[in-house]
């Protein structure tokens, strides 16, 4: 038999009648050995989730003000969900332990924990599982980077004494065993970090939409589910906006070949949308995959005659952003010219430097600064060797009335990004969805 990982998100825990659905879906198939809970997020649109609200607990503990009032209302909410699903333990005590705990240790960190600690411990008694606390497996060095390598290790050797485990999501703890946590949204890091030592077939990340959309339903009308896409491509799309999944949760199973299957809790019959090493076949695969973007980036263009053949131009041109600490997205060069894109915010407040330096250390003819770009990525192994896709990309941009102010295929050959003024943004990526897809 296989092993399965499963993680369920906040919304999938969020009350009782979510409890009902994950646990149906934990048995219904006996492969599913480990969960990583997050903690229990928003009932409805107003709702609060319980991390913010432990953050807030933090605050207050922090200025030396009550907490009390604030935890009474997460224990609330647990002792409710408790109740309506028939558990039988001292929570209660456990709720009063954990309020002390955190005016104690006044870290930000242990007290945004608790969300998944207790969800952790309820989960376990409604299953009738073990309990792992990440807090003695999951571990981070002293400045807090997480150590693969001696977390995989405590992991695989807590898994053997627990055949089955309910593993809460989003903390572990430094060398002194002080809680620490990943960033927001860090609950699929811990169920990656699991599906990997656990060596599993299978990484489900269970949550609230279908899947991955082709494009933001914000923009695009009604886009379809990604059935199927490659890391590589999820990460081309996530670095250009697509949410879905946390960034760092790609890493561990990536590399350790393990697919993850995005699944819907309120619609388990759903396939969802899979996640693999290796693309699907030619004859399965659409055209493009997805698109995503961007808006808020400048293109710096730097001219001058002869700079094929001048040494270290180029490494000078990064060097002036290297000194002012600004990173750059993209750098689409022609013979005598260099682009560079960098985000809005890396630039603003040194610009005006950047720029002095570049003439100072290159001696361009030209140097010219244009923001209010929006950049748009058009992702997909479907268009690797297919002829004719940047021609129906270009011809749907052109068609739509879109200026096009930069354009960078890179070596990749599965991600084309057009650069476009930021008031085009919607309409391009409309009319770049509807070439492909319908
Ligand atoms: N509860 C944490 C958060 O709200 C982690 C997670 O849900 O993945 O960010």
């Amino acid at each position: 038999m296989g092993v399965k990982v499963v993680k369920f998100g906040g919304s999938s825990l969020a009350d009782a009648e979510h409890f009902k659905k994950v646990k149906k879906i934990i048995l219904s198939d006996p492969s599913r050995c480990y969960v990583v809970p997050s903690a229990p997020g928003k009932r409805f649109p107003n709702d609060e989730k319980i991390t913010d609200m432990l953050y807030q607990c933090h605050r207050l503990v922090d200025i030396n003000q009550p907490h009390e009032e604030i935890f009474e209302r997460i224990a609330n909410r647990y002792l409710e969900i408790a109740r309506e699903l028939g558990l039988d333990f001292d929570l209660e005590k456990i709720l009063r332990e954990t309020s002390h705990e955190i005016r104690a240790r006044r870290s930000a960190d242990f007290a945004a924990s608790r969300g998944e600690y207790l969800n952790g411990i309820m989960l376990s008694h409604y299953l009738g599982w073990d309990f792992i606390d990440p807090a003695d497996v999951i571990k981070f060095d002293r400045r807090g980077a997480f150590a693969s390598e001696w977390t995989n290790e405590m992991l695989k050797k807590a898994m053997e004494d627990h055949p089955r485990a309910v593993i809460p999501g989003f903390y572990g703890s430094y060398p002194n065993g002080e809680v620490h946590t990943f960033s927001r949204g860090g609950s699929d890091v811990t169920g990656a970090i699991v599906a990997r030592a656990a060596e599993a077939d299978m990484y489900e990340n269970w949550t609230d939409v279908n899947g991955f959309l082709m494009a933001d339903p914000r923009i695009v009308e009604n886009p379809r589910c990604i059935r199927r896409l490659t890391y590589r491509e999820l990460r081309e799309l996530s670095y250009m906006g697509a949410t879905v999944l946390h960034e760092e949760a790609i890493f561990p199973v990536h590399k350790a070949g393990i697919p993850t299957n995005i699944r819907n809790t309120n619609n388990p019959d759903d396939p969802g949308t899979l996640i693999t090493e290796l693309p699907a076949d030619a004859s399965e695969r659409g055209q493009i995959t997805g698109i995503a973007g961007h808006k808020d980036f400048t293109l710096i263009t730097i001219d001058k005659a002869m700079m094929n053949s001048e040494y270290g131009f180029g490494r000078r041109v990064l060097q002036a952003l290297e000194d002012f600490d600004v990173s750059f997205e993209h750098l689409p060069t022609g013979i005598d010219t260099m682009c560079v894109v960098v985000a809005d915010k890396e630039l603003i407040a040194r610009k005006d430097q950047i720029i002095q330096r570049i003439k100072q250390t290159c001696q361009p003819d030209t140097i010219e600064i244009q923001s209010g770009l929006a950049l748009i990525a058009t992702v997909g192994y479907g268009m690797v060797r297919t002829p004719g896709s940047a021609a129906k990309l270009i011809t749907a941009l052109y068609e739509a009335g879109v200026n096009i102010r930069m354009i960078d295929q890179g070596s990749s050959e599965f991600n084309i990004i057009v650069g476009v003024d930021t008031a085009d943004f919607e309409t391009a990526m409309r009319a770049i969805y509807n070439a492909f897809v319908s």
